[in-house]
């Protein structure tokens, strides 16, 4: 290991001191407790770190496009130079292999460039110039000109189900360093080694690129406590979160009593609606079911994208059906991230098994060991369905419900359903054209609509939205992936008749940056 682990927050440029071990890593299925125990950050520590990071904001906030792109260019480099250290201790976290480790590593450290090059060229700000007009009539018209400004200091929630991608330099924490908001991370329980082998490379990358102490600090001690705290603080002006639907509640009530309210970016609860009309199950029922089985187990289901609900017509799919019996019955338990998890999936299996109507059609034959969590396939009528709002929960695992009924229903139940990150529709060409209503009603609910394929696989890119109405999202306005993520922890700001030379580069006469502007 390159990076010592020591079990302390970073406090800005610091280390905490704290005496109270809050927990330890432990390896999903063996049960076995990883040295060393994690030390919760005290209260103190806590004011220091949002004190630093309100004293860091003005500074930071006002750096250069290009000199914040190099800060985030060096924190992916340094990540890249520990990946053997997450390589090692990542798995031993989360039970992912080691492909998933290297894979998640290139994806956090693309997204960190990614932010890199949009705040590099410039042009995101979305400047917009209205020039004055002393001699309109009847009254004159003043000099007005606009840009997005960064919130303030950032808190952001590690995600469980991506250690690195939606953790401590993932895509919260890149899109809000990106836009000019310094960040303080609370750490997730269920990797806290690999969360300090990341922290302790933002930390290194700030020195090296000469950041304001205060730009980055990273917290144990878990939401619950220290995270609670950091998003009641004051100084806090928005939150980044993944995680479940109850924690994600939690943290937008808090927001909302503080005596200023602030934004939450909650990302929580989809159960991803996979609509199938009958032209496609004529054109091949086994292909199909492959592929949708091979979405919902990937990952051991435990992505937020994971297909848990699908619509079809009552009439047909037979052999759709038995193609997917025959492939969950033979399906592999897989290791899920936590003990926790793994209870609460086998729980909302039980739940949904219990649920009257509702029909087990197969689960996998092998028995799941410690730790693991298996596929499971269940059935319902669209009018029992319609019934029990509960089976609308999400089962974070690679179990799924399908629901039969005529496509008038199908059209009804999605106007009725929750919001989604995602919806698809599997439609011939000529269905498509007939669909209209039930395209509409499927873009209603969901954030990305998605034609004749399946929802896992996140394309992180200028145009990707990874958001929807509540619950998939505490704010249906915004996207967590992708480069329109930066927006959440922005406010447009506009100058009246500021001399030139006060404005701030972008909205000057002369376009000194050349970025592109709606004048
Ligand atoms: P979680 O229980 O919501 O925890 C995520 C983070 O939020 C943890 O740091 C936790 O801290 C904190 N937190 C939870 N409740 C809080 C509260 N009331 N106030 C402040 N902070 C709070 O999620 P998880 O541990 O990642 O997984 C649990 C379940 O969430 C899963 O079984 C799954 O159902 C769901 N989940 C969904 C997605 C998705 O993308 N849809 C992703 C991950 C998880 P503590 O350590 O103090 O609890």
């Amino acid at each position: 290991m390159i990076t010592p682990l020591l079990g302390t927050s970073f406090i800005g440029y610091s280390r905490s001191t704290g005496t109270v071990v809050c927990g330890r890593a432990v390896t999903p299925g063996t049960g076995v407790t990883l040295e060393p125990g994690y030390l919760s950050a005290t209260p103190e520590e806590v004011e220091r770190a949002m004190s630093l990071a309100a004293a860091a904001f003005p500074v930071f906030s006002n750096l250069s496009g290009k000199t914040r792109a190099g800060f985030l260019r060096a924190i992916a480099t340094e990540i890249e130079n520990v990946v053997e250290d997450i390589v090692e201790r990542g798995p031993l976290e989360t039970a992912l292999p080691e492909a998933r480790m290297r894979g998640e590593t290139g994806r956090t450290v693309g997204q960190l460039r990614m932010f890199a090059n949009l705040i590099e060229e410039g042009s995101w700000v979305d400047a917009r110039i209205d020039r004055a007009d002393p001699d309109r009539k009847p009254i004159p018209k003043v000099d007005l000109r606009s840009m997005s400004r960064p919130l303030g200091p950032v808190a952001v929630f590690c995600a469980s189900n991506f250690p690195l991608a939606y953790s401590v330099a993932g895509g919260d924490t890149a899109s809000a360093l990106a836009a000019g908001c310094p960040v303080v991370v609370i750490a997730h329980a269920s990797h806290p080694g690999m969360a300090e082998i990341v922290g302790a490379a933002v930390v290194r990358a700030a020195r090296l690129t000469n950041m304001p102490e205060g730009v980055f600090s990273m917290l144990y001690g878990g939401g619950r406590n220290v995270g609670q705290a950091v998003v009641k603080h004051p100084v806090t002006q928005a939150v980044g979160f993944t995680g479940s639907r109850a924690g994600g509640t939690a943290l937008m009530e808090s927001a909302a009593n503080r005596p200023q309210p602030i934004p939450v970016y909650a990302e929580m609860s989809s159960i991803n609606p996979v609509v199938i009309l009958p032209g496609v199950i004529e054109r091949g029922e086994e292909a199909l079911a492959e592929g949708f089985f091979g979405s919902l187990t990937l990952g051991v289901g435990q992505f937020c994208t994971n297909p848990g609900l699908v619509f079809m017509p009552a009439d047909r799919g037979d052999a759709f059906l038995a193609k997917l019996k025959s492939l969950t019955e033979a399906g592999t338990p897989g290791m899920m991230l936590n003990s926790t998890i793994c209870k609460s999936y086998a729980d909302a299996k039980a739940f949904v098994a219990a649920t009257d109507g509702v029909e087990t059609l197969a689960c996998c034959a092998s028995e799941a060991g410690p730790g693991q969590g298996s596929p499971a396939v269940f059935t319902i009528s669209i009018k029992d369905f319609l019934r029990h709002q509960a089976l609308q929960h999400e089962m974070f695992g690679p179990a799924t419900l399908i629901v039969r009924g005529s496509l008038q229903e199908i059209e009804a139940a999605i106007t009725n359903l929750e919001g989604q990150l995602t919806a698809s529709l599997h439609a011939t060409d000529a269905e498509l054209a007939q669909s209209t209503g039930l395209v509409n009603a499927l873009q209603q609910r969901a954030g990305r609509l998605i034609f004749n394929g399946f929802p896992t696989g996140v394309e992180v890119c200028n145009s990707m939205v990874h958001g929807g109405p509540f619950p998939a999202t505490s704010d249906g306005r915004s996207t967590s992936v992708g480069t329109m993520a930066i927006y959440r922890f922005c406010r447009p700001v506009a100058w009246q008749s500021f001399p030139d030379a006060a404005l701030p580069p972008e909205l000057q006469e002369a376009n000194p940056l050349g970025i592109r502007r709606m004048e």
